[in-house]
């Protein structure tokens, strides 16, 4: 039985019962959820950073490794921007479905570490994160307070102390693979789900898009909290097409 029915009560409680009733539920999170924080998601026209400068020109690796200086230009802002944010209440909704027992983890695409800084534990970052940033001939690592330190110094390339070596952030670029480990773990989860809560996602991007189908071949279901369509609009259990946080905020009432 399928419910579209927006913000409704009955599609919140149907969602509070489905988390009730699982025992291996996870969260897949997109862009989405940390647009109340105020980090614009890039394929919103008109709205993204992406909109000033092509992503695949300076956040590729191949331009890190090129022009350190152009890349961090373009970089460090992003590190200054997200740097800044603060968790929103979906953010804190998902650490306490976590908190209480109700879900698993959480899968995300977003390199903001909002989640962790919600208080959510396990937390599966597939684009890795603004956190830390390593060196790459010695592998140290530097986190982020420090790199922001240098940047408002005005440092143009933060570099390793002891190499003297542009320092790479610690997230997917262009022309990067994934990071095994942190997608062998999406997998894992996903296969084992019987419920997946996919919130502010438009499952458009792989490896995110991936993994509904992971859960649903496994026999799970789905459910959608994301305005706007969606690849699994139709195999999803229920879909949720309100204001991100009003949903979760409803889906938690009906918890209580
Ligand atoms: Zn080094």
């Amino acid at each position: 039985m399928r419910t579209q029915l927006g913000s409704s009560a009955r599609g919140a409680e149907r969602v509070a019962e489905l988390l009730s009733a699982s025992r291996r539920a996870v969260v897949l999170t997109g862009a989405g959820v940390s647009v109340p924080s105020g980090i614009p998601d890039f394929r919103t026209p008109g709205k993204g950073i992406w909109e000033k400068v092509d992503p695949m020109e300076v956040a590729h690796i191949d331009v890190f490794r090129r022009d350190p200086d152009r890349f961090w230009r373009f970089y460090g802002e992003r590190f200054a921007m997200l740097g800044g944010k603060r968790p929103n209440r979906a953010h804190e909704i998902v650490a306490e479905l976590e908190e209480r027992g109700l879900v698993r983890g959480v899968i995300t695409q977003n390199i903001d570490r909002l989640h962790r800084r919600a208080g959510s534990r396990n937390v599966i970052e597939v684009h890795g994160s603004i956190e830390t940033c390593t060196c790459p001939e010695c592998g140290a690592r530097v986190r982020i307070e420090r790199i922001l330190e240098l940047l408002e110094r005005g440092v143009r390339t933060p570099e390793c102390e002891t190499c003297i070596r542009p320092l790479k952030p610690n997230v997917v670029l262009f022309g990067e693979l994934l990071p095994d480990r942190a997608m062998a773990d999406a997998y894992a989860l996903a296969s084992e789900a019987d419920l997946m809560l996919c919130i502010g996602s438009s499952l458009e991007v792989y490896p995110v898009a991936s993994l509904p189908g992971v859960t649903l071949d496994a026999g799970g279901r789905i459910v959608i909290v994301t305005q706007g369509p969606t690849p699994y609009d139709r195999e999803a259990d229920t879909k949720l097409e309100g204001d991100v946080v009003a949903e979760l905020e409803a889906v938690l009432d009906a918890l209580d």
